[in-house]
């Protein structure tokens, strides 16, 4: 769901089914010394692993998410995944913009389409594809950070989420982690260059 257009001034948005390695390919992308900074989303999911409040994500209660909708405090928020929101805030936004940095986003297909939409030209979007749905299974268990059911959920929807890659301005196969890092690292540093 699209809220109000904020002001910034590039954006790159990243999105992949869950396990392609995206939060690999960006926190790389991070200490490369780029004016890049990341936009942290809200959710009402539980943390995960070592996931900590306000530097992964805002992690909110349910009310709380629902709270902050009815304020209009959402640029964009989508229930990714049955009861669980996650959302771009606009003072993530607006924060990021005083920095004077590029704001990078991990959002699902919905929401950075909507971004796209939103700022055009002024948005790169990457889809990182995986090499195969049996390799997302393989990265998934191997994080061992979602139980099984979880993992099962985030599987159904992969082949539905890739089928937006079309869409995207770029896509990056993240079967060699190495050359994808290098190609994303590529396609950022041609975008900032602009
Ligand atoms: P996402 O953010 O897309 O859900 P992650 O970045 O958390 O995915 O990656 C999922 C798991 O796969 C992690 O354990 C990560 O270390 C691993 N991984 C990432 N890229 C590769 C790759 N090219 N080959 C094998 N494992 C990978
Ligand atoms: P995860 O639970 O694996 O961290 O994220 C699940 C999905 O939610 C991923 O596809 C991720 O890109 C997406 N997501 C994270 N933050 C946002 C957001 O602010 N908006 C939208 N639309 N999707 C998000």
């Amino acid at each position: 769901m699209c809220c109000n257009m904020e002001k910034a001034a590039k954006l790159i948005v990243f999105s992949a089914p869950s396990g392609s390695g995206k939060s690999t390919i960006i926190q790389y992308l991070m200490q490369q010394g780029l004016p890049l900074e990341f936009s942290i989303s809200a959710t009402s999911r539980q943390p995960r692993g070592t996931e900590k409040d306000g530097v992964e994500y805002y992690f909110l209660t349910p009310e709380e998410f629902r709270k902050r909708i009815g304020q209009g405090d959402f640029l964009e928020y989508e229930e990714v995944y049955t009861d669980r929101f996650y959302g771009t805030l606009k003072s993530e936004i607006e924060r990021i913009g005083a920095l004077g940095k590029v704001c990078v986003f991990d959002v699902d297909v919905k929401g950075g389409l909507n971004i796209k939409k939103m700022y055009g030209d002024r948005a790169l979007t990457i889809f990182i594809m995986p090499p195969s749905v049996e390799a997302l299974r393989e990265r998934l268990e191997h994080r061992g950070t979602d139980s099984q059911d979880v993992i099962e959920q985030r599987l159904q929807k992969a082949e539905y989420e890739m089928s937006f890659a079309p869409q995207y301005d770029t896509v990056i196969v993240n079967d060699e982690l190495h050359i994808a890092q290098r190609d994303a690292l590529a396609a950022v540093r041609e975008f900032l260059a602009r």
